[in-house]
């Protein structure tokens, strides 16, 4: 017999996972969900282009500031909770086999999203096409709202909370055209990407398209320097270290070793491993290198040149691309206005928010999702422990 209501505002990822947590800590509790589309999870499940990328190994992560730029002490806190172990578990609790793929992506074998959409929305209580606002939940015990990024949040502004204006993360960036596009649809693995004149800076693959440069490390980029870009109207001067962590002088030896043991053969036919022939060519010419010269006869002008335009290389961003696959607001609810522990709201007791409502948001690679789950978790024991279990 239920003796005691929560009402949750939001069937996505981090709607559903609280009510099931609730649903495994507190049976007794009546659980109702409201959500304004016409079916629960439409989001996830599209995510990871269908196969969902649910969570992330984290064996490659040092610092939760890398993968988190918003959030990340809160998610650390949270994490002794519910971490990506946590997750798999229970996923594979219910009959999902997942797997971990190099890159230290977590997805289903079957490699199809719908299977965790059957399991999460499983016996939950959900009324589709109804959009509520706060006003309307009065009777409730509890209230969790996991209404995920907005752009609109001035319906939460009667319960007195501060919000982190939203800006979009995750997306390519337009570049002015440098020829650069020329070579779209070619990867380049481990570069490093930055922003001149600020600190922010991603490593990790870039993908070259027809107007700009997209791919992991550029998403970083964007996901790191959200605010900064947003402010900056997406403009801004873009450094490529097309060489990963290669410094100046060891690109400068690397040159020089490729000089030395290449000497009367042409620059065009010898390049670094990490360059495929058509980019080294393009960066040859950038660098004004012609390509019918041989090693022994470059100059120290244009090695120069070569050097910087290996591991400096500059490009003008004009623009963001919105991204299909993954997008991401930047800010929400602020975190100040929440318990850390608990996330109940200061304003508010009783009220309760998860997910990317709050101003938390993570890089590509399973992070947000994780963030869904362990935030979901959480606000499930702070209302199951205020219930009484
Ligand atoms: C195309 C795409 C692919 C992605 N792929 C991945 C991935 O592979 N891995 C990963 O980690 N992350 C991925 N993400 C990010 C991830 O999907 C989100 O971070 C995550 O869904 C956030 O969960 P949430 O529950 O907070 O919000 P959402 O999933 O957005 O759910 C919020 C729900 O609340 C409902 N709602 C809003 N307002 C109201 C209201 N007033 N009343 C009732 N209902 C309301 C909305 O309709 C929505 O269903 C992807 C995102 C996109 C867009």
């Amino acid at each position: 017999m239920y003796n005691r209501r929560v009402a949750i505002i939001g069937a996505g990822a981090a709607g559903c996972f609280a009510a099931q947590r609730l649903f495994d800590l507190s049976p007794h509790v009546r659980v109702e969900i409201f959500e304004a589309q016409d079916r629960p999870l439409r989001k996830l499940a599209v995510t990871g282009g269908g196969r969902c990328n649910l969570t992330n190994s984290f064996q490659t992560v040092a610092d939760l500031r890398e993968v988190y730029p918003r959030g990340h002490q809160l998610m650390k806190r949270l994490m002794y909770s519910w971490n990506q172990w946590d997750t798999m578990s229970w996923f594979e609790e219910r009959g999902v086999r997942l797997v971990i793929q190099e890159d230290e992506c977590v997805f289903p074998q079957s490699q199809n999203a719908m299977e965790i959409v059957g399991v999460l929305r499983r016996g939950l209580n959900i009324r589709c096409g109804c959009r509520v606002g706060l006003e309307e939940l009065d009777g409730y015990d509890a209230v969790i709202v996991a209404t995920g990024g907005s752009r609109n949040f001035s319906w939460l502004e009667p319960v007195g909370v501060e919000i982190e204006p939203p800006v979009p993360s995750l997306y390519p960036f337009r570049l002015e055209t440098s020829g650069l596009e020329q070579l779209s649809g070619a990867l380049v693995e481990e570069c490093v990407a930055s922003l001149a004149g600020t600190s922010y800076r991603a490593h990790g693959t870039a993908l070259i398209t027809h107007n700009g440069l997209s791919g992991p490390c550029i998403l970083r980029l964007s996901s790191y320097a959200a605010r900064y870009l947003a402010e900056h109207s997406y403009t801004a001067s873009l450094v490529m270290n097309w060489l990963g962590d290669v410094c100046e002088e060891g690109a400068k030896d690397l040159l020089q070793a490729l000089a030395s043991n290449n000497g009367q053969k042409l620059v065009c036919n010898t390049h670094p491993d990490a360059i495929t022939s058509r980019h080294w060519e393009f960066l040859l010419s950038r660098a004004g290198v012609s390509s019918d010269m041989r090693w022994n006869a470059i100059g120290r002008k244009q090695y120069n040149k070569l050097v910087s335009v290996l591991t400096s290389d500059c490009y003008q961003i004009i623009g963001r691309v919105p991204h299909k696959e993954e997008f991401v607001t930047a800010g929400g609810v602020s975190l100040r206005s929440v318990n850390p522990s608990t996330l109940e709201c200061r304003q508010r007791p009783g009220l309760y928010f998860a997910g990317e409502v709050l101003d938390v948001d993570g890089v590509t690679g399973g992070f947000n999702l994780q963030a869904a789950w362990t935030m979901g978790d959480a606000v499930a024991r702070a209302v199951a422990s205020r219930l009484g279990k």
